[in-house]
């Protein structure tokens, strides 16, 4: 009933023909999907990967955006500048700017919010560090950082989200949660949905993310909760990519 995604993050990663050649790549392997696919670049790279992706399958994403809608803000890009070109997907509140940037559950919120008026799907990433999960706090900290973003939406806003399970412990490391430790905590946040609407619970995409690789991907993806994947490492490697993109078609 949902359909799956599959987005590529590329973080900090690319350059002008590296851009080139894996996005050829993607395109040239893609056979009728199943699934949506996109592609998270830099923002630099924006401009460039709308064209190489324009008619195809492969939707575009940004990695982050500011909350403001212009104004003050040295450095930071606002969501109507990431509409204008062709953004349809915004990565929120990954663990690395949650890390490096500080930036809060409420920080996060106030993304979502102004990602979603603009039009665009935040893809609201949530994960436990391996100290919280060894101190079986992973659903307070996890269905927390989500309860804050849906506290800030209307019901109906809260469907228009997508939701990335991230383990931090998991993320570039090798370290996979299994796919019941995964469908685990994806059926507590479908629970978190479901407390705001049921319209949510139903429609949100759950993805997981952490050393998804074509040799996982399927076992993860086959569980009821697991929804797509939010891929790292993996992305930058067409045929890893399409591996991926295989196993959730
Ligand atoms: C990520 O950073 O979103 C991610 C999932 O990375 P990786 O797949 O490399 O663990």
């Amino acid at each position: 009933m949902r359909r799956k995604l599959v987005a590529g993050n590329w973080k900090m990663n690319g350059s002008l023909a590296a851009n080139a050649a894996l996005v050829a790549g993607i395109k040239e392997g893609l056979a009728a999907q199943a699934c949506d696919v996109a592609v998270c670049v830099p923002a630099p790279y924006l401009a460039q990967v709308q064209a190489l992706v324009a008619g195809s399958p492969v939707g575009l994403g940004a990695q982050d955006m500011s909350a403001h809608a212009s104004g003050a803000y040295t450095g930071e890009v606002s969501a109507s500048m990431l509409q204008e070109f062709g953004v349809q997907y915004v990565i929120l509140g990954h663990s690395e700017r949650r890390a490096y940037h500080g930036e809060s559950d409420a920080a996060v919120a106030a993304k979502t919010v102004a990602a979603l008026k603009a039009g665009l799907v935040p893809l609201v990433c949530v994960g436990e560090t391996l100290e919280q999960r060894e101190a079986g706090q992973t659903n307070a900290v996890v269905g927390g950082q989500l309860d804050v973003v849906l506290a800030a939406l209307s019901a109906e806003e809260a469907a228009r989200i997508v939701v990335a399970y991230e383990p931090v412990w998991a993320i570039g490391t090798g370290k996979t949660a299994t796919p019941e430790m995964a469908q685990e905590v994806h059926a507590m946040l479908r629970a978190r949905l479901g407390a705001k609407s049921a319209e949510a619970a139903a429609k949100v995409c759950i993805l997981y993310g952490g050393s998804m690789k074509p040799d996982n991907a399927q076992q993860l993806l086959a569980m009821g909760d697991i929804d797509g994947g939010l891929i790292g490492g993996a992305a930058l490697k067409a045929a890893d990519f399409l591996a991926i993109i295989n196993a959730a078609a």
